[in-house]
């Protein structure tokens, strides 16, 4: 099963009551994703070492979704297996005082990762036009008048200009994007918060704000929905992923890392003539110690 098929490039809407939230339309075999899921560890392992040596590109992957929707477990797994010195995960919260009182790609900005390395997102940018709209928390904001009052659709419809703005200028400096929306059902989320109230080491995961999000469900799906019409394009596509098996979820994501680091198609550097002259003289000179 492609990865493509729930890739949105601008070419076509996502509409997101049609999109599964679990694989059976896929009808996969779970044994059979657990090995390619390996296998796909194992290539971007391979090519994230490749990725670091070349240095030409830079990778951003970027998570975003419901609670619960699996976005920490994601990125355990998608980390075991690349070298730690090569990766940088950043969660973006709330922001503090200091962030609100800079524009926001500020904090972002610092956390962007140098061309050969992986930066991974939980959370991002994209907070600042999700939960930020549907709480209105824009009409809280200490800005200009000018900014803060225009009606809600202008402040966001061009915050999604700024967005895709921000992205292209990212794409012609080298870097990539993959950006993942983990799509999980309403009731699958129910699950998962009872399981998290109901087991002692997972009670720190639950927090009783996350209800009161629950509740506007369906504002965040359709903001959800809007912006990943308004923020797809050909070079920063969204990958919108069925989340409610977390070994499915996980196949989809490593299927979508590798297709970007393919795409990159990093190469290990090629010594210079004259400095591979300077190694065979080096070996030379190894070889005719005496002890
Ligand atoms: P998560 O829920 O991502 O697993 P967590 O529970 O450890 O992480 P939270 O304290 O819930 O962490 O932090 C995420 C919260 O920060 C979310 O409620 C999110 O809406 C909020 N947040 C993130 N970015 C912004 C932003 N730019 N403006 C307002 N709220 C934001
Ligand atoms: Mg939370």
């Amino acid at each position: 099963m492609s990865v493509k098929k729930y890739c949105f490039d601008g070419s076509k809407k996502l509409s997101l009551k049609k999109i599964p939230t679990n694989s059976k339309q896929d009808k996969v075999e779970k044994e059979e994703i657990l090995e390619k899921t390996a296998e796909n560890q194992a290539k971007i392992s391979a090519l994230q070492e490749k990725l670091y040596a070349d240095g030409r590109e830079g990778l951003i992957i970027l998570l975003q979704a419901m609670d619960a929707a699996g976005k920490d477990s994601t990125i355990k797994h998608v980390m075991s297996g690349i070298n730690p010195q090569g990766v940088h995960v950043y969660s973006f919260k709330a922001p503090s005082s200091e962030e609100l009182a800079h524009d926001f790609f500020w904090r972002i900005v610092k956390c962007l990762p140098e061309r050969g390395k992986i930066a991974i997102f939980n959370r991002s940018y994209y907070e600042d036009v999700l939960g930020v709209q549907v709480r209105e928390l824009n009409k809280t904001y200490h800005m200009a008048d000018r900014v803060i009052s225009q009606d809600t659709d202008t402040f966001y419809k061009k915050r999604y200009g700024h967005i895709r703005a921000f992205e292209d200028y990212l794409y012609e400096n080298s870097y990539r994007i993959v950006k993942i929306f983990l799509n999980v059902s309403k009731e699958k989320q129910k699950e998962r918060f009872l399981e998290r109230i109901d087991t002692p080491e997972k009670n720190w995961k639950f927090s009783s704000s996350d209800l009161r999000v629950r509740k506007d469900w369906d504002k965040y799906q359709k903001v959800y929905e809007d912006v990943i019409n308004q923020t797809s394009t050909a070079d920063n596509p969204w990958y919108v992923l069925p989340a409610d098996q977390k070994w499915y979820t996980r196949y989809l994501v490593s299927e979508a890392i590798l297709s970007a680091m393919e795409a990159i198609d990093p190469q290990f550097p090629v010594m210079p003539q004259e400095e591979r002259d300077r190694l065979g003289e080096s070996r030379a000179e190894l070889m005719a110690e005496k002890d």
